[in-house]
C-alpha cells in the first residue's frame, strides 16, 4: 500500500457535503392526504403468501397499506406505472434524495426519464425505531432483493423462492408476460420492514431481526396509477439468512383504500420530469 500523503489527516478531516439537499423537492401536503385518508374506504385486499409474491393495482389518489400479519416478516416491493412498465421505482435515486431508509413524508421516485414521485409514505408504525447503535434502520433502499444468481455465485445453489423470482412469477401471472420478459422488468426494491445498515468497520451491508410485529404497517398514497408487486421474503424477519427455506416466514397483507369524493381538492397527479431530453444535441 502506498504511503499516505503528509496532509492525509487534513484531507480526511474535510466535512461532508449533502449531495442532494432536498429542500427544493416538491412539497408534500401530508395534512391533506391524512385528512382524505380518514374517510377513505377499503376497495381491495391481497394476502401475499410466505415465500411468494402477489401483484396489486392502486389508482392514482388512492392509498395502499402493507401490514405484517401472523408473525414478523420482511417484504420486497416493486412499483410500476400501471400503463407503462418502463416507468418503475428507482431505489438508487430515492436513496440519493431521501437517505438510506424511508419513512412518513418521503417518496418513492420513478426511473429516468420520468423521475417523479410514484408514491408518498403517509404512515409508518415503525418510525419510532430511528437509527440504532449499529447504524441500522427500517425500510431500506440500500438492498437490492434476494436473488437466485447471487445464491448460485456464493454457494452454487438453485433456489426458486428468492424475492427476485417471486416478483418475476407474480408479474408474469398478473400481466400474461413470459417469465424472461417479466424478469427484466423486476427492479431494486423498497425493503419494507427490513432492518439494515452498513457495518462501520468494513462498510458491509448487514441485516438484523426486523422490529416489525403483527399489526405494524407502512402506508402509501399513490401519486400515479400503480402496479405493485410484493414478495414475502424467504428470509422471514431477516434475522439469520435468506435464499433458503430455513427461516420462519409469514404472509403480508396489502389493502387498497379509495378516498371519498372531494377530499383531495388541490392535489394533482405529478407530470413526468421536465428535462427536455435533448442531452446537448
Ligand atoms: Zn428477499
Amino acid at each position: 500500500m502506498p504511503n499516505p500523503p503528509s496532509d492525509a489527516a487534513a484531507r480526511r478531516g474535510i466535512a461532508p457535503v449533502i449531495c442532494y439537499p432536498n429542500d427544493t423537492l416538491p412539497s408534500v401536503d401530508l395534512d391533506l392526504l391524512l385528512d382524505a385518508r380518514k374517510s377513505a374506504r377499503k376497495t381491495a385486499e391481497v394476502l401475499v403468501p410466505p415465500r411468494d409474491a402477489r401483484c396489486f393495482e392502486v389508482p392514482a389518489g388512492h392509498f395502499f397499506r402493507i401490514t405484517s400479519v401472523e408473525g414478523p416478516q420482511v417484504g420486497d416491493l416493486n412499483l410500476w406505472n400501471l400503463h407503462d412498465l418502463n416507468e418503475r421505482f428507482y431505489s438508487g435515486k430515492t436513496r440519493a434524495l431521501h437517505g438510506t431508509h424511508v419513512t412518513t413524508g418521503e417518496r418513492l421516485w420513478s426511473s429516468f426519464p420520468f423521475l417523479r414521485p410514484m408514491a408518498t409514505i403517509v404512515a409508518d408504525t415503525l418510525d419510532w425505531y430511528g437509527i440504532d447503535q449499529y447504524g441500522g434502520s427500517v425500510h431500506d433502499v440500500i438492498g437490492t432483493r434476494c436473488d437466485p444468481y447471487t445464491g448460485n455465485l456464493l454457494s452454487g445453489t438453485q433456489y426458486h423462492h428468492c424475492c427476485h423470482s417471486n416478483l418475476t412469477r407474480a408479474l408474469a401471472d398478473h400481466t400474461g408476460l413470459e417469465i424472461p420478459v417479466a424478469e427484466r422488468l423486476v427492479h431494486d426494491v423498497l425493503n419494507v420492514f427490513m432492518c439494515t445498515g452498513f457495518t462501520r468497520d468494513t462498510g458491509q451491508y448487514f441485516m438484523k431481526a426486523s422490529p416489525v410485529r403483527p399489526g405494524d404497517y407502512l402506508e402509501f398514497f399513490a401519486e400515479i396509477d400503480l402496479l405493485g408487486d410484493l414478495s414475502a421474503c424467504p428470509g422471514g424477519d431477516c434475522s439469520s439468512e435468506h435464499s433458503s427455506d430455513t427461516a420462519a416466514c409469514h404472509p403480508l397483507l396489502v389493502e387498497v383504500f379509495a378516498p371519498a369524493e372531494g377530499t383531495l381538492s388541490g392535489w394533482q397527479s405529478p407530470a413526468p420530469n421536465g428535462y427536455d431530453r435533448t442531452h446537448g444535441r
